[in-house]
């Protein structure tokens, strides 16, 4: 079955602000509630229903993922298998452009102070590797393991202690009036070790800062705004700690031809205006090469012609979209005296005709003279 909309099912605007949803969802949740309908199913189906839309639109991150993907932003088990877009070192694609938006990972309670922090480096890409995917050498400034200690920050030869302080708990005691309190021992910041003998390369801290270069894949179909994590990528923790992660925000540039809405491309082409009154065939452009395009007798400026299948393959659909070529009829310019000459007979054969040959001419200059008639009574 499809699934309905979260606002429909909630019986709200797009743009409902955040108690309107909340009025609603309590309404819904009353009405439908299981403990007033005993044998209902419907009723346990639309109650459900009711909660997973409040839960998604209640949360700004989820809602705002929803606005824009819609289910697939939400559903876990949509996205994946993206026909091999991922590769290795990637994971799922699903997880990597989601996951941080749904804390996805296991990470959280248990945070390390010793954990590398996470980096983020804007990726500019062409529309075309954007729309077919890359791989891309990126140069990130960063922290990285110290190799003659092997990231432990002790010398050579010798290994961190355990921390007296807190017998390697990490943690100690403190009386505080009545009460015992546990805090992180500060002798060794909760890490249960100390350094007695530190390495000279990096003073003890285990990490030492460098320009890392790294080969990221992007998968095809993806667009600006997209996340990609890439896990353990970040800086390397201190002294052994866990590394973060590194997040590649993608930014497409702006194309000189195409323009990219979704799955769709648009371009604009011109079209001279004895082309665009007889009709013919125009070659137009797309990402895979030139197409014909059958345009037909009397065809107006912003006429939109549909190639299908011409778009773009979006990296959360499975559906390619279209090419939109947009028709420009352009005006002739630097005109000899002969082709002036039969323009203006060409003018004068027009309304020798009565002008049937301009289509919104007529019911134009009607509507302003009615207008100017209206206005002097
Ligand atoms: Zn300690
Ligand atoms: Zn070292």
């Amino acid at each position: 079955m499809a699934k309905r909309d979260f606002y429909e099912v909630l019986g709200v605007q797009k743009n409902a602000p955040a108690d309107e949803l909340k009025k609603a969802y309590r309404r819904l949740a009353m009405k439908h509630h299981p403990d007033r309908n005993p044998d209902s199913v419907e009723a346990e189906d639309k109650f459900k229903e009711a909660n997973e839309a409040y839960e998604v639109l209640s949360d700004a991150d989820k809602r705002a993922a929803y606005d824009r993907y819609g289910h697939a932003g939400i559903d876990p088990n949509m996205g994946g298998g993206g026909g091999g877009a991922g590769g290795a070192g990637f994971g799922d694609i699903f997880g990597d452009v989601f996951g941080d938006i749904f804390g996805g990972g296991g990470r959280g309670g248990q945070q390390r102070s010793n954990r590398g922090s996470d980096l983020g480096y804007t990726l500019e890409l062409d529309l075309e590797e954007a729309v077919r995917g890359a791989k891309v050498k990126i140069s990130v400034p960063t922290m990285t393991e110290c190799e003659p200690c092997d990231g432990s920050g002790a010398k050579k030869g010798t290994s961190a202690s355990q921390c007296r302080s807190c017998n390697g708990s990490g943690q100690v005691r403190v009386q505080q009036g009545f009460f015992v309190m546990s805090q992180t021992c500060p002798s060794c910041h909760g890490r249960g070790t100390v350094i007695t003998d530190p390495c000279g390369s990096c003073r003890g801290e285990g990490r030492v800062r460098k320009q890392k270069t790294l080969e990221v894949k992007i998968p095809a179909g993806v667009d600006t705004g997209d996340r990609i994590r890439l896990t353990g990528e970040g800086e390397a923790g201190a002294q052994g700690g866990p590394a973060g992660d590194l997040y590649v925000q993608i930014s497409v540039r702006e194309h000189r031809i195409f323009k990219r809405d979704g799955a769709d491309l648009y371009c604009e082409v011109p079209i001279d205006f004895a082309d665009a009154a007889l009709g013919g065939e125009l070659e137009v452009p797309t990402l895979d090469g030139r197409v014909k395009l059958r345009i037909p007798e009397g065809a107006q400026t912003g006429k939109l012609f549909r190639l299908k299948g011409k778009g773009v393959k979006p990296i959360r659909s499975h559906a390619q979209g279209d090419m939109l070529c947009r028709v420009v009829v352009e005006t002739p310019v630097h005109l000899s005296s002969e082709q002036k000459e039969l323009l203006r007979q060409f003018k004068q054969s027009m309304s020798d005709d009565g002008n049937k040959q301009s289509p919104n001419k007529d019911s134009f200059f009607s509507a302003v003279r009615n207008f100017f008639d209206g206005m002097t009574k």
